[in-house]
């Protein structure tokens, strides 16, 4: 199915961490468990130092370093970059460069470092586990990274700061606990290789599992578990068409622990210009979305031309009529506002921008009415269906 991957080295320092390492763990893990009880302390440590360093992960080398979602002060990048490195997974110039190759060249099987189209294995861990030619570092993307103090501080010194971080988190947390061994193997050990897999997730089940709310265009998917999962991550779908809004989970009850943490690190004045794509472009994506499905709907249940079928089969021809006219009154609306900054007489753009907030927020109130109506349109049509 698949075509073979090229032939590459094995890359030793990957194998020695993501399977050495959870080896010696299964291993050591119920050897040391069958003479000692792990400290309700040590389960509690596992669970909150999974969350440092997945946040570490989702909110600094993600969302902040490889897509620049939001900017933060200093002390907030140093606070992310010791939470990242807590996570092993490369420093964050590696990190951030190849996951935006992995935007720029998503599904492609020789150019995105982790295409799914080369399977679940290879997209989850495999990518790793060899020198793709793939996955090398190409650091043209990331100018702004390379001029990043803390980022290349982080990149110099990355080996160090791994075993100085996890000198000084787990340390100080199993003495607090009073069970060092216990924080030592399920703090540390098991809570990485946690940590690691729920990272890879996003790479693999992330492109498999779920809906294509916005675009059908990329292999991406929206997963509720899997937000759970991989704190906020999973409405990766979202994620793929609109990659600079710092939230990933973007409407306000979409379980997304990253956007809230961005959102009180702004309140704290530790971070500023959280981007947002704006609402029209987001329900355009959607509604766009909405009618292919409905095109594919017909075309499933179209075959049985019964007297409602032909009537909402007419109905979404003339929403989607309509939804096209929606957008080129955004379009022409769009445009003056662009002339009237042009003519930059002060008091003019400013009768134009209430007088287009106006005809802005029609425009979008007249979007929504078009999906609450295609919505229902769909949900007959299925009833029609199934009757018949
Ligand atoms: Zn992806
Ligand atoms: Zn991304």
């Amino acid at each position: 199915m698949n075509a073979p991957l090229p032939k590459a080295p094995i890359n030793w320092i990957a194998v020695f961490a993501l399977v050495f390492i959870p080896i010696v763990a299964l291993i050591a893990i119920p050897l040391y468990a069958m003479n000692h009880d792990f400290s309700a302390g040590a389960w509690i440590s596992m669970f909150v130092l999974l969350g440092v360093s997945s946040l570490g992960i989702t909110a600094g080398y993600h969302r902040l370093w490889a897509h620049r979602a939001y900017e933060a002060t200093t002390p907030l990048k140093i606070l992310l970059m010791i939470m990242g490195t807590f996570a092993v997974q490369n420093s964050i110039l590696y990190w951030a460069s190849g996951h935006r190759t992995h935007h720029r060249h998503v599904d492609d099987v020789e150019q995105d470092p982790y295409s799914i189209n080369n399977g679940f294995w290879y997209a989850h861990i495999g990518w790793m586990l060899r020198d793709y030619p793939a996955a090398e570092p190409n650091y043209k993307n990331a100018p702004d990274l390379l001029k990043d103090k803390v980022v290349m501080f982080q990149d110099k010194y990355y080996i160090p700061l791994v075993a100085a971080v996890h000198a000084a988190i787990l340390i100080p947390v199993g003495y607090l606990v009073g069970d060092m061994w216990g924080v030592m193997l399920l703090g540390g050990l098991v809570r990485l290789i946690l940590s690691h897999h729920v990272t890879f997730f996003i790479n693999s089940l992330c492109h498999m599992w779920g809906k294509r709310p916005y675009t059908d265009e990329n292999t991406a998917r929206d997963n509720f578990w899997l937000a759970i999962a991989t704190w906020g991550e999973g409405y990766h779908n979202y994620h793929h068409i609109f990659q600079y809004d710092y939230r990933n989970g973007v409407k306000w009850w979409q379980y997304d622990p990253t956007k809230w943490l961005i959102w009180t690190f702004s309140k704290f004045g530790l971070a500023k210009n959280l981007r947002r794509i704006p609402s029209f472009n987001i329900k355009k994506a959607e509604l766009a979305m909405k009618f292919k499905y409905a095109q594919q709907d017909l075309a499933v249940y179209g075959h049985n031309m019964t007297e409602d079928i032909a009537t909402a089969k007419l109905r979404i021809a003339q929403e989607y009529d309509a939804f096209s006219q929606t957008l080129n009154d955004w379009a022409k609306l769009k445009e003056q506002e662009i002339q009237a900054k042009k003519a930059s007489v002060a008091e003019k753009i400013h009768q134009m921008d209430s007088k287009l907030k106006d005809e802005f927020h029609q425009v979008e109130l007249r979007l929504s009415q078009h999906r609450e109506t295609l919505n229902q349109l769909m949900r007959n049509l299925k009833k029609g269906a199934v009757s018949n």
